[in-house]
């Protein structure tokens, strides 16, 4: 027999299997005996009131054995499949394409411009450490796309695109803890991330898939109205129908998807800044204490929203016990962007504040007008090395002439400088809106002379989008997926979409 119910238990219980055992047999008034299991089914926590607690879903078995938390699926071997398909780009786009081709039968062959996940976490060291950046392997290209080294927040709104459990049984599978599947805001952690893909990666070629690095596709091969396969940049031609999903930072690609007379449009985005605070000064405002944070609570983290002179205005990606990172994919281009280790115990939390840019607003109406005023602010915005323009939250609000900076996990150097100089005016007035709004929310907790603002935060989404037909596709043989054809935001809902991409591929080629 299997009883459900929800109990709401202090930090400390809710960390305690026995604790939580105890709670739900005085709940249910049942010996504990008879009690065979206590499954939790979802857990979040609430710290709106002085008392933080934790809410749980829990599953009590008696008499019986709870199913397995789930069955690692088995991918059957392609290698001799007599259907192929062309998927390009490694993101949770692409690899998911790939594991939902292979289960259909079909024979994924994965180029992939940037290198192994491993030679990766060296370039994006040197990145850091030195200021070189290799434009073929850094924070947005290589193994495993800009999911990589992402925090890993696992967060989706996408649940009705798609099976997001799925997605996340199988990151389990590869090596994800199995919290992350109750969990209501599951987290991997980047220090995780790399060996899970490396896994998923060792799965797809064991299962017969092909997956070629230092592949960057240039074209696409025509035949007639169909794609029928695609051209990488040392001539090199692969045959299939093709899954694209080459990311938002590939702009090459957009390129030639134009030039190939491929339909494209100009797409709304939001940009603006990294927002630093020490981690103790975002846990005393969450969990309502001052001090060291209960050992029983994670990092705190926040999600603000708000309208500046109708304009949306909201933080993303937050990431508690984070770092910032110089997420630039060329030079001349400056771009920040936010991760943190699954332990979340770093001294900071960085988050990305950022404003709504509405393509109805642009001057222009072609398909890269989004796309060039986001180059404009990271181009304003970029020093040599990738020294970060910023300034700190209390100045940028007063307006006053940026004074020392406070300490950062920035690895590169900053620069002192306004964030009205850099950002264009109506991101600098929205942001400024905003924030005093998050202030007044908090009763001013959020607003401190220790927190830092890094710019800019550019890579949020799509300013482009590859258009596709109620099939996905573009045409027969191009199914454009993921974040970069701009229907997806995030690593769960890149990963729904080239799932559906790819299980669209198998009905439409089913011969
Ligand atoms: C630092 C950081 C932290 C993030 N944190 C989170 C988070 O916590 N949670 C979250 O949900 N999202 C996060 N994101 C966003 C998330 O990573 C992306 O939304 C997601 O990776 C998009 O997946 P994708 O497969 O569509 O594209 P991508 O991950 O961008 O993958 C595209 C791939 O295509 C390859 N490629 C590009 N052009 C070519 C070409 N011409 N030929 C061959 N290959 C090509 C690229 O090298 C890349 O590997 C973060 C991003 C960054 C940079």
């Amino acid at each position: 027999m299997i009883r459900e119910l929800n109990i709401s238990l202090t930090p400390e219980e809710a960390a305690d299997h026995a604790s939580l055992e105890r709670a739900a047999v005085r709940k249910l008034k049942i010996s504990r005996d008879t009690v065979t299991a206590v499954r939790i089914r979802r857990k979040s926590i609430d710290a709106r009131r002085r008392e933080v607690r934790i809410n749980l879903s829990i599953a009590v078995y008696s008499g019986e054995t709870p199913p397995p938390l789930y069955v690692p699926a088995v991918l059957p071997d392609v290698s001799g499949a007599r259907r192929s398909a062309v998927v390009v780009g490694f993101g949770p786009a692409g690899i998911f394409a790939a594991i939902t081709l292979i289960e259909q039968g079909i024979r994924p062959i994965v180029l992939e411009r940037g290198r192994d996940v491993h030679q990766r976490l060296r370039d994006t060291g040197r990145l850091s450490r030195e200021g070189i950046l290799d434009p073929e392997s850094n924070y947005a290209f290589g193994e495993g796309g800009a999911g990589a080294f992402s925090d890993g927040k696992l967060y989706t709104r996408s649940v009705k695109r798609g099976d997001t459990g799925r997605i996340l049984r199988y990151l389990v599978q590869f090596g994800a803890d199995e919290s992350i599947l109750y969990e209501s805001h599951p987290h991997i952690g980047s220090d995780k991330l790399p060996y899970i893909i490396e896994r998923m990666r060792n799965a797809i070629i064991a299962a017969g898939g092909e997956v070629c690095f230092s592949s960057r596709v240039v074209r696409l091969i025509a035949r007639g109205d169909e794609v029928a396969g695609a051209v990488t940049s040392d001539g090199r031609e692969y045959m299939g129908p093709v899954i694209l999903a080459t990311g938002h930072s590939a702009k090459d690609v957009y390129g030639f998807l134009h030039s190939g007379g491929y339909a494209l449009e100009a797409k709304s985005t939001a940009a603006g800044v990294r927002l630093e605070h020490p981690q103790a000064l975002i846990d005393s405002m969450q969990y309502h204490a001052e001090g060291k944070r209960s050992p029983f609570l994670p990092p705190a983290s926040y999600s603000f929203v708000t309208q500046a002179s109708g304009r949306g205005v909201y933080s993303f990606c937050m990431c508690p016990g984070g770092v910032i990172v110089p997420a630039a994919s060329e030079e001349g281009h400056q771009v920040v962007n936010g991760m943190s280790p699954s332990s979340r115990g770093g001294r900071w939390a960085n988050s990305g504040m950022i404003v709504e840019l509405r393509k109805e607003e642009l001057e222009y109406s072609d398909p890269f007008a989004m796309l060039r005023e986001i180059e404009a602010i990271e181009r304003a915005c970029y020093s040599p090395g990738f020294t970060a323009p910023a300034e700190r939250l209390t100045d940028f609000l007063s307006g006053r002439e940026p004074s020392s900076l406070p300490a950062s996990s920035y690895p590169r150097p900053l620069a002192a400088r306004r964030m009205d100089e850099v950002l264009p005016s109506v991101i600098a007035s929205s942001l400024r809106e905003g924030l005093s709004a998050f202030g007044r929310m908090t009763g001013g907790r959020f607003i401190s002379s220790e927190a830092l603002l890094i710019a800019p935060e550019t890579r949020t989404s799509s300013p482009v989008r590859i258009l596709r037909d109620e099939g996905m596709k573009q045409g027969r043989g191009l199914y454009p997926a993921g974040e970069g054809a701009g229907y997806a935001g995030g690593i769960v809902s890149a990963a729904v979409d080239g799932t559906e991409a790819a299980l669209r591929l198998g009905g439409d080629y089913a011969y």
